[in-house]
Parts: C-alpha cells; sequence; structure tokens
C-alpha cells in the first residue's frame, strides 16, 4: 500500500480573488517540502489567481463546483471543461453542503463524477451521515448506498483516479471532530464497499480522506490512521500557519 497522505483545503465561499492571492503568497511559502500532498479548492473567481500562484509550487489546484452538462443555455453555471481549461485539476464532488442548499441528489452526484472524469478532472467525492442516522445505527449502510450511486458506470480505470471523502455532516464546521477510531472504521467500511465493486488492489490503492472539524491539533492521529489517507479541511485551510501544520502531519 504506497498511499500518500493528501492535505486538502476547501476554503467554500471565503476570499476575494486578491485575498486568495495573499493567501497563497503564505501557503506557497509555508508548505514548500511538505511532507504531504498539498491541494486548496478555492471559490471559482479565485481559481485563475490561485493556478498562477501555484505554478511550479508543489500545491494542486481543485475546484468546488461545476455543471454536469457539456455547455448551453445553463444561466450562471460552468462546465468541466472550462475548468480544465483554466488549470484546474481536481473537484469536490457531492459535499454536503451541496447536497443540503442546493438540493443535489445522489443521482446528479453519480452525473459529476462521471462528467468530471470525462473531462479530466479528479473528483473528490464526499460522503457522510447526519447525526440522526449515526444514532439510528445506519451510517455504513448510508454511505454505502451514496458510494455505490456516485460510482455507478465508472468503471474501474476510472475510479483509480478517483479519491473518496468521508465528511460525517455533525462534524463540519461544529468543531466536532470525529473520533479517529469512528473516522477509521468508516473509512475502512468505504474500502470495504470499494473492493466489493472493483476488487481489492483498487480499494487498497483508493486515496480515503476525512473531513470534519480537521485542525492542527488533531490531523496527526487522524493521519495515522489505518484507512485514513489525509483530511478535507474547511475552516483551518484559510490559516496557512494551521494548514501547513496539516500538511505536514
Ligand atoms: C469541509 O469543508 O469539508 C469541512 C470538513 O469543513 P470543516 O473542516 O470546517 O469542518
Amino acid at each position: 500500500m504506497g498511499r500518500k497522505i493528501l492535505a486538502a483545503g476547501n476554503w467554500k465561499m471565503n476570499k476575494t480573488p486578491s485575498e486568495a492571492a495573499a493567501l497563497m503568497d503564505e501557503l506557497v511559502a509555508k508548505c514548500a517540502g511538505a511532507k504531504n500532498d498539498v491541494l486548496v479548492c478555492p471559490p471559482l473567481v479565485c481559481l485563475p489567481a490561485v493556478i498562477e500562484k501555484a505554478k511550479g509550487t508543489n500545491i494542486k489546484v481543485g475546484a468546488q463546483n461545476f455543471y454536469y452538462k457539456d455547455s448551453g443555455a445553463y444561466t450562471g453555471e460552468v462546465s468541466a471543461a472550462m475548468l480544465k481549461d483554466l488549470g484546474v485539476e481536481y473537484v469536490i464532488i457531492g459535499h454536503s453542503e451541496r447536497r443540503d442548499y442546493f438540493k443535489e441528489t445522489d443521482e446528479i452526484i453519480n452525473l459529476k463524477v462521471k462528467q468530471a472524469l470525462a473531462n479530466g478532472l479528479i473528483p473528490v467525492l464526499c460522503c457522510g451521515e447526519s447525526l440522526g442516522q449515526r444514532e439510528d445505527g445506519v451510517t455504513f449502510d448510508f454511505i454505502r448506498m451514496q458510494i455505490k450511486i456516485a460510482l455507478r458506470g465508472v468503471s474501474a480505470d476510472d475510479v483509480k483516479k478517483i479519491i473518496i471523502a468521508y465528511e460525517p455532516i455533525w462534524a463540519i464546521g461544529t468543531g466536532k471532530v470525529a473520533t479517529s477510531e469512528q473516522a477509521n472504521e468508516v473509512c475502512a467500511d468505504i474500502r470495504c464497499c470499494v473492493k466489493g465493486l472493483y476488487g481489492e488492489e483498487i480499494a487498497n490503492d483508493m486515496r480515503i480522506l476525512y473531513g470534519g472539524s480537521v485542525n492542527k491539533a488533531c490531523a496527526a492521529e487522524l493521519f495515522a490512521m489505518s484507512d485514513i489517507d489525509g483530511g478535507l479541511v474547511g475552516g483551518a485551510s484559510l490559516k496557512s500557519e494551521d494548514f501547513s501544520i496539516i500538511a505536514n502531519a
């Protein structure tokens, strides 16, 4: 198993383009030579500035969203091809905020996964249960359903490119981190689900991140777990000092 840890930052709807450029100046300096792979996902309008700053550095750039159609009358949307042409390499798909606030279904997420892959973007596919689902004991069933639908029709060759992020909704932006054991057992079950769908080799090679209030204090313990291959980080990714510690955790 040669899975490298990935520290991925989801900036959400924070930072103007000039603020994003300033944050990138700090990150480029502080994350240079980082132990882990580093990815930042700024807001759409910040992508050109961030991509420019990331050139020639160890920082990869991803988008937070796109629309799954090729082109056409979809006012306000951008396509995967547009992101690719801009120099974007990764894209977050299925984040719980998009599922919840923007009513993205598992079927839409599946279309997005396939469209991202078809356009050469690497999906960071998010899944995760609510507090109610955890309390009802349906966490594993629910997440397996999310994964199975999201990956429907995705070939074995394509699935190798995907990164999965397990993000329990009750831990996102709440300061309430899942324990390393809680996070690891779900990441391990996701790996088991992928194994059932695509076989052991693909499952063993797949990077599975944990997300949910990851911070500089808990990152090292989480990333040391057997089935956690890094973190999708919201709040702490906006602080260069904290994110650089996570990038080395
Ligand atoms: C996220 O944005 O995916 C996230 C996990 O946010 P936070 O780290 O702030 O909980």
